[in-house]
């Protein structure tokens, strides 16, 4: 067959031009599907993250020059860690306090606080098995710094987290567990990290149902069992959790392997922001 000539063919000039130009028409056709993945943006992933590059979809085309013909090649865009992140924190409805609850803005102005908060950055740099438990009296920032942990060790060790709110989730759990579905109580005891907000919230003179202390037992002595890293925070001191169940304070202890605060109710050791964020002192 007669080779054609795009010269005969009727087409305007400025892309007959184009067409000579192109020197390396496969480079050229790689090059165009290149930009064409990059320019495609993705559906809005509710991170908030923007990128230019790659347009929110956390990957990006290259062209591999190492082959011939060339290839377009598929890699994790500069912001994907980030945003796969922001998506798991999203996922347990931690993204909107992970703003706010960092270790920047954890006020140090105590001794207690300061030992609190070098506590948790230690358990972030430490084995990633061990368990970081803050103890006792409400107001110290155990809940600030728990999430702070929380959210570091999601985007440092780049795991699956799962938030639980003690009281809420354990209600859950038994209505579920009585139709006969284990999936909630799994969901938690299996999660790569877990963070325990609250637990056996109560008065400390009102008595832990027995139903709360076994849900609680088998899914922290599942997690002891397989080294899952766990973050608990609760109003009971230490020696009231041990009073109340000497085998999950038991295990506690020894997954935290020192990464544990006890508060002990007293003066001086309470601040609360007011809603102007100035810090007021006492009780
Ligand atoms: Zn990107």
């Amino acid at each position: 067959m007669e080779k054609m000539d795009v010269s005969d063919w009727f087409l305007p000039p400025q892309v007959l031009e184009r067409i000579a130009q192109i020197k390396d028409p496969e480079h050229w056709l790689v090059e165009n599907k290149v930009n064409t993945y990059n320019a495609l943006p993705a559906d809005p992933d509710g991170t908030g993250i923007e990128c230019e590059v790659c347009r929110g979809k956390g990957m990006m085309a290259v062209i591999t020059e190492d082959t011939a013909p060339p290839r377009m090649v598929i890699l994790p865009c500069a912001c994907r860690s980030r945003r796969m992140t922001a998506l798991r924190l999203k996922r347990c409805g931690m993204l909107e306090r992970a703003k706010t609850c960092t270790f920047e803005s954890f006020r140090t102005d105590t001794a207690l606080q300061k030992r609190m908060k070098e506590l948790a950055q230690r358990w972030l740099d430490g084995a990633p098995t061990q368990w970081l438990a803050f103890c006792g009296q409400s107001g110290a920032g155990k809940t600030h710094l728990c999430t702070a942990a929380f959210v570091q060790a999601v985007a440092r060790r780049q795991l699956a987290g799962e938030y639980m709110l003690w009281s809420p989730a354990v209600r859950e759990i038994k209505s579920s567990l009585f139709e006969g579905g284990r999936d909630l109580l799994d969901q938690y005891a299996q999660a790569p990290l877990l963070y325990v907000d609250d637990l056996f919230k109560g008065r400390g003179d009102v008595p832990v149902p027995d139903t709360d202390l076994r849900l609680a037992f088998e899914l922290l002595d599942y997690r002891y069992n397989r080294q899952l890293p766990t973050i608990l925070s609760t109003e009971r001191t230490f020696p009231q959790l041990a009073d109340l169940d000497e085998a999950i304070a038991g295990r506690i202890r020894e997954r935290c392997a020192g990464c544990i605060v006890s508060i002990a109710p007293g003066a001086g050791k309470n601040y609360r922001f007011r809603d102007e964020g100035e810090v007021t002192r006492g009780q």
